[in-house]
């Protein structure tokens, strides 16, 4: 039987790496890539090595400073503030970024001749992020397999689950603690509970806080 393989587009966040524990109980064999482009913290791109070093999954880190040449956001710019209006994406919001890292993630995943590709976007906690919906996800599947005639399949575990959620698959996935302790998703680049203040840190306690919330009451 042929082996499924599966790319995983990595950032050694708590989505992503819970995608990576999801796609390592399902695939034979899995890759995790990783898109340097000129993040604030470069512990971020430390964080993603360590976290597949550990997983025993190999790792490509890819070079997409381009995108940074392109648009500037407040995820790559130190003299940018991350900023949130309504009805506006917030400030961390790089036009095209998954179209761009899911395209080149397939190009790399035709060469290992891996079929599934795995991304942890999510239009739930919807936050003004075009390229997270569900329909750019199933468009873009449409056109990667159009484009290199291959049959890919690209995996969103995380779409519809709220950030609790996505911590009771960690949990249900055997990886509570590992992504609580060892992921990055704080905007001011400290691991685990971050620093608790910015965006990124606030929705991923609430999540961690209504998850443990939920799980006592049982
Ligand atoms: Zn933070």
């Amino acid at each position: 039987m042929k082996k499924e393989k599966a790319i995983v587009v990595f950032s050694g966040g708590q989505d992503s790496t819970t995608c990576l524990f999801w796609a390592k109980e399902r695939f034979d064999e899995v890759i995790a890539v990783t898109f340097d482009y000129g993040q604030r913290h470069r512990l971020e791109l430390d964080c993603a090595a360590e976290i597949a070093k550990d997983l025993h999954v190999p790792h490509h880190i890819l070079d997409m400073s381009l995108l940074n040449q392109l648009a500037p956001s407040a995820l790559t710019r130190t003299d940018m503030a991350i900023t949130e209006k309504d009805g506006e994406p917030p400030s961390t919001f790089v036009e095209g970024r998954n179209l761009l890292f899911l395209s080149f993630a397939a190009v790399l995943a035709k060469q290992y001749d891996a079929r599934h590709i795995i991304t942890g976007v999510c239009e739930t906690d919807f936050s003004g992020y075009p390229d997270c919906r569900d329909v750019f996800i199933k468009s873009l599947n449409v056109t990667l397999n159009l484009s290199m005639d291959y049959s890919f399949v690209v995996h969103t575990p995380l779409m519809w689950l709220d950030k609790a959620e996505t911590w009771e698959l960690a949990d249900e996935l055997g990886a509570f603690d590992y992504v609580k302790e060892r992921t990055l998703t704080c905007y001011n680049g400290i691991k685990g509970s971050g620093c608790g203040e910015c965006p990124a840190c606030k929705l991923r306690n609430n999540g961690l806080e209504q998850y443990v919330a939920k799980k006592e009451a049982r």
